[in-house]
This record gives structure tokens, C-alpha cells and sequence, in this order.
């Protein structure tokens, strides 16, 4: 037989030979059908009780204040926690950091690193005009508890303290010392958690995990997902401002000369837009979280995501052109948001800006990133800046032992529920915590469906009535097992 002939059979017979061992190990990875029945219950007056609590929080209007600004609205808000959790207010120190809070909750043995649950008290501004409920009614109605700051992020500190809250009645006490923290500006970065930061910097307290908002219990992560999942943030990625400035010498519109700010500005956008200049790579991380959702897939996305070891380059490929939401998860993104130029219609700008909004990814820093803009900007003679920004946090060990421990309790109080470590497009109080933790995990254990989650910072927010109180019962059981 020809040599060449030999050697394309024997590379096709290779090939086939590797599908074979791909698909059987998509059939053998199937996962059993999520039940929610598990360790999780609560009474039906358990749940109004905690309705009327969460309705009473979202009735304060806690709109972002930044730090040196008016905080009254917070110490209204902080009425009803007295109001709803008053063991707290009994019992632990709780530390007043220009109404950001603080609460410690001394342990067994504390010199062991602390264990921390974070939120936030602020929410953004309710100015759509389509609410179907008064934004701050706090209306409950239909099994779901409506208006601004439901999901986020009222409903995880609600739960969290709810949690501590029964613990306490319970004469429970942690092994390790834990904290509470809620801060006022998460929304505008407003530097609230700082203070909470400094202050655990200031005492020499290490935190064995800092959990915060981020990810929650949701359907659907990907098309064809038998199941709902826990979705766990162990990094985000970046977020920068970044002003492009052109220059000309002004002057009457009536002697144009040729190439005016704005044709330059609209020349330097179509560059980018047409070469993105930044490439794809898919993080470990997202790597993970194929391998932890591969059983829960359908057929098709099961045989490609459950054989990451044939099918990565094929996935990489893909996943830049599949969806903006794939996109976004192994690129750095970048969006053209505002724009200024001359003050009158006749006047050519002396200077026109634009401003681009960039989410730095995992593998590139701020600063890789806004040099590669400045030197394609500069070809168009456009001055770039950062005006504001910080690059991606750092990701959680995927081998770390709180992760391993939060997926322990998701097995046990939601049966069969998809565990799924991911990164964030999106910012998080949590990512502060670094100096001060390894362990960054943004979760709450609340399930969201999708209109709820494409209600964040949009109208007809809402939260189910019966998934904040199993957030309360897993926020329990996690302090309790926590060694
Ligand atoms: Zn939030």
C-alpha cells in the first residue's frame, strides 16, 4: 500500500478513535436530575417573617452614598436591622464606620482566620418609568418580594443576618470568629468597604474566606443546561475609563480644514471596532467551570465541554464570536460611551473627547491594555488617559479549601444542583478584601431566574418569597459546619 495512504488512515483511524473515547465519556459524565429537597426547609410563617423583613429594608430608599457625603438615609435603614435582628445589636460588636457596618462575632478559638459574609446596604437609583410596583413599596405579591435592592444586594444581607440573627436565639456559637459587613457605595465604588478593610488591616485579622454577592443559584447558565446551578465569582474582571483626546486649532466652521477632531476620533473608533486589537484566552478558571457544568448539558454541548482535553482549541475558538456574554469571558472589552466636542454647531472643537469604557481581562493588566489603545490612538495624532480604573482581580485557587467547603453545602442543601465555579464581567465589594484574604467567593444562595436577573439595576426588580428563606437555611448551615 502507498506509504502516504497508510499514514492519512492510520491519522483518521486516530481520529476516530479519540471521538469513540469523547463520547463515551459524555454519556458516562451525565449527572442525575437536580432536586432542591435537601437539608433545606422552612415553615410557611418562617417565610412571611422574613418577607416582612426584606419589604422593610427595601422600603429605605439607600441610594449609593459616597464616603464624606449625607449617610442619613443609611442610620433609617439601620432602625429596622435593630428593629428586625436586635440579638445583634445585643450581643456583638457592631462597628459604626461612618455607617458602613462592621459586626463581629467572636468564635470558640480566635486566633484562627476569621470567616466574613458581605453586601451592600446601597442600591441604584429607581428611575425607570415601567415599574409595575412603586420601586421602594417593598411589595409582596405573587410569592415575591418587589422593589429596588430585592436582589441586589438587600436579599443576601438580609439572609445573612437573618442567619447570625437565629444562630444567636439558637445560643449557637461559630468555631472562628465571624464578621458581617455591609457597606454603603458599592454601587459608585464609593471606597465604603474600605473602611471595613483598613479596620481589619488595623487589628491584624485574616479572613479564612470573604463571601460576598455576585454569583447566586440560576437556570440556565448556558443553552441546554438540564439544571439549575450554583454559579461562584472567584475572580472579575476589570473595569477602566479611558479618555481619547483629538486637537485642532478650532476656528469657523464655514474654512474646514481637512481631518477636524471628530474624523479622526470617528477614523481611530473604526480601527478598533474592525481589528480588535485584543486577543481571546480562556482562563483556567472558565476552563473549570466547563468541566463542572459538562454533566448538566444536553447532548451536543456535553460531548464539546466535557472533552476540554480534545476540544480546546475549538472552544477558544468559538467562544469570542459566539455570544457578547462568551465574548466577554475570556476577552478584555472595550464600549465607546460618551462624547464631547465644540460648545456651538458653526464652531470647529479646539479639542474633542470620546471615552471608551474597558473591562480588562484576566490575562491582561490595565496598563497592557491602555498602552495598546494609546499606540493605535496615537496613529490618529489622539491622546489617550486612564481616568479612572483597576485591572481584574485575582481568581481563587481552584483547589481551595473554602471553595471546596462551599460546594460540600451546596450538595447537601440543594441535592443535585450544579456547583460552578466562574469569573465575573462584572464588579464586586469582595475583590477589596485581597489584603486580607486569599479566599474571594461572591455567592449568594438565593435562586434568581432570568427576568429576575435581567432586572438588576432595572425595573420590576423582585425576589421569590421562598428562595430567600432557603438563603437564610443555607447561610445557617454554612456557619454551623464551617470548622
Ligand atoms: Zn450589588
Amino acid at each position: 500500500m502507498n506509504p502516504a495512504l497508510i499514514i492519512i488512515l492510520a491519522v483518521l483511524g486516530l481520529f476516530a478513535l479519540l471521538l469513540i473515547i469523547a463520547a463515551i465519556r459524555a454519556v458516562l459524565i451525565k449527572a442525575k436530575p437536580a432536586d432542591e429537597s435537601g437539608a433545606v426547609s422552612c415553615t410557611p410563617e418562617e417565610e412571611n417573617k422574613y418577607a416582612e423583613t426584606l419589604s422593610a429594608m427595601i422600603r429605605v430608599p439607600t441610594v449609593s452614598v459616597a464616603e464624606g457625603g449625607d449617610k442619613s438615609i443609611f442610620y433609617e435603614l439601620h432602625k429596622v436591622l435593630r428593629e428586625r435582628f436586635p440579638l445583634i445589636f445585643e450581643k456583638l460588636e457592631v462597628n459604626d464606620l461612618n455607617a458602613n457596618l462592621l459586626v463581629r462575632w467572636p468564635g470558640k478559638d480566635s486566633s484562627k482566620d476569621a470567616l466574613l459574609l458581605m453586601g451592600h446596604q446601597d442600591v441604584v437609583p429607581a428611575a425607570e418609568n415601567n415599574w409595575e410596583h412603586e420601586p421602594f413599596s417593598g411589595d409582596i405579591e405573587g410569592g415575591k418580594i418587589h422593589g429596588r435592592g430585592a436582589m441586589d444586594c438587600k436579599c443576601t444581607v438580609f439572609a445573612e443576618w437573618q442567619a447570625v440573627e437565629e444562630l444567636l436565639e439558637e445560643g449557637f456559637t461559630p468555631e472562628r470568629d465571624l464578621y458581617l459587613s455591609a457597606s454603603t457605595n458599592e454601587e459608585i465604588g464609593g471606597g465604603g468597604v474600605q473602611k471595613s478593610v483598613e479596620f481589619l488591616k488595623d487589628k491584624g485579622i485574616r479572613l479564612a474566606v470573604a463571601m460576598d454577592e455576585g454569583g447566586a443559584i440560576v437556570d440556565g447558565i448556558l443553552p441546554g443546561m438540564s439544571t439549575f446551578a450554583a454559579a461562584v465569582g472567584l475572580g472579575e474582571k476589570g473595569t477602566a475609563n479611558i479618555k481619547f483626546t483629538a486637537k485642532s486649532a478650532g476656528g469657523h466652521s464655514s474654512t474646514p480644514p481637512r481631518h477636524t477632531p471628530f474624523a479622526r476620533i470617528a477614523e481611530f473608533i473604526n480601527d478598533v471596532e474592525k481589528h480588535d486589537p485584543f486577543k481571546a484566552k480562556l482562563s483556567p478558571a472558565v476552563e473549570a467551570m466547563f468541566s463542572y457544568i459538562a454533566p448538566y448539558l444536553t447532548f451536543p454541548l456535553r460531548f464539546v465541554l466535557g472533552n476540554m482535553w480534545l476540544f480546546k482549541p475549538l472552544v477558544s475558538l468559538l467562544m469570542p464570536v459566539l455570544a457578547p456574554a462568551t465574548r466577554a469571558l475570556v476577552k478584555t472589552t472595550y464600549v465607546f460611551t460618551m462624547s464631547e466636542g465644540s460648545k456651538a454647531p458653526n464652531v470647529i472643537p479646539s479639542e474633542a473627547t470620546v471615552v471608551a469604557n474597558i473591562r480588562p481581562s484576566f490575562h491582561q493588566n490595565l496598563e497592557t491594555c491602555f498602552d495598546i489603545l494609546k499606540i493605535i490612538a496615537a496613529k490618529y495624532d489622539i491622546e489617550a488617559e486612564i481616568i479612572t480604573g483597576k485591572s481584574a482581580s485575582a481568581v481563587t485557587d481552584l483547589k481551595s479549601e473554602e471553595l471546596a467547603y462551599l460546594g460540600k453545602c451546596v450538595n447537601e442543601c440543594l441535592p443535585g444542583c450544579c456547583f460552578a465555579p466562574y469569573v465575573q464581567t462584572g464588579g464586586t465589594d469582595c475583590r477589596e478584601m485581597q489584603p486580607v484574604t486569599d479566599n474571594c467567593l461572591r455567592f449568594t444562595p438565593i435562586r434568581m431566574d432570568s427576568q429576575q436577573l435581567a432586572a438588576m439595576h432595572a425595573a420590576n426588580e423582585n425576589i421569590g418569597v421562598a428562595d430567600i428563606a432557603k438563603g437564610v437555611k443555607f447561610y445557617k448551615y454554612w456557619i454551623k459546619n464551617h470548622n
